[in-house]
């Protein structure tokens, strides 16, 4: 069957991200796209994972439990674990990895994690802005650990990407590499070459969402469709 799937979306929680953007709201609006399987992947944290399971398995979507990741060469990753319970373990030692420097909501925006009502339920304190004292290559080995998901995020972006920031794309071992704009000229050797939304309002949901036929609508047979090398 084919699904269309938008793996790279932020909620309100994102100091990027819109208020309007809880994880109810981005159900909604993904159901009205068609899109069957959604992203949450927000700034170094996966507290809005929870009410965001709730939300997509009200509207029969599939759930993708993932976290942006800023390493310390300040390189943007995707990554996805396939349970709720992984994800949440992943996004608090990625969390315990920010300097401590507190968010300033007024200059960069809230950071709330709320329930599947969409009621506040706190607030993260260190800024999600921040990068993690973590590399690229062990973020990429912790992931595998997890048999994770590991993204290189808008990798043809001039900030935030691979390229910007050590100007090339390694050749690891990823899942697949996400671009803004296909095709692309950056060499991928013979990773999928996937775009995503990356939505932080949601008029901007689906824009870069993608088609794929899967054996079934799951994350392994996402990962399996994925990591198939071309
Ligand atoms: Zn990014
Ligand atoms: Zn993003």
């Amino acid at each position: 069957m084919i699904h269309r799937i938008d793996m790279h979306n932020h909620s309100c929680l994102s100091p990027c991200g819109s208020l309007e953007m809880s994880p109810a709201a981005m159900a909604e609006q993904a159901k009205i796209l068609g899109i069957s399987m959604l992203g949450l992947t927000d700034h170094n944290t996966t507290r809005n994972l929870g009410a965001f399971d709730e939300c997509c398995r009200q509207q029969d979507i599939l759930p993708l439990y993932g976290i942006e990741v800023t390493t310390r060469e300040e390189i943007h990753v995707t990554c996805f674990f396939e349970t709720l319970d992984i994800a949440c373990a992943f996004g608090t030692f990625i969390e315990s990895l920010l300097p401590d420097i507190p968010n300033n909501p007024v200059r960069l925006g809230d950071q709330v994690y709320v329930n599947a009502q969409d009621e506040i339920l706190g607030e993260v304190e260190k800024s999600l802005y921040s990068a993690c004292e973590i590399t690229f290559e062990q973020l990429l080995s912790e992931v595998q650990g997890y048999n994770g998901l590991f993204i290189p995020a808008h990798i043809d972006r001039s900030a935030f990407s691979v390229t910007s920031q050590i100007g090339f794309l390694p050749d690891l071992p990823y899942s697949a590499v996400e671009v803004v704009r296909l095709p692309t000229r950056i060499k991928t050797y013979h990773n999928r070459v996937i775009t995503n939304s990356d939505a932080h309002y949601l008029q901007h949901m689906g824009t870069r969402s993608w088609e794929a036929e899967l054996s079934q609508r799951s994350f392994q047979a996402l990962k399996q469709f994925l990591e198939q090398r071309l």
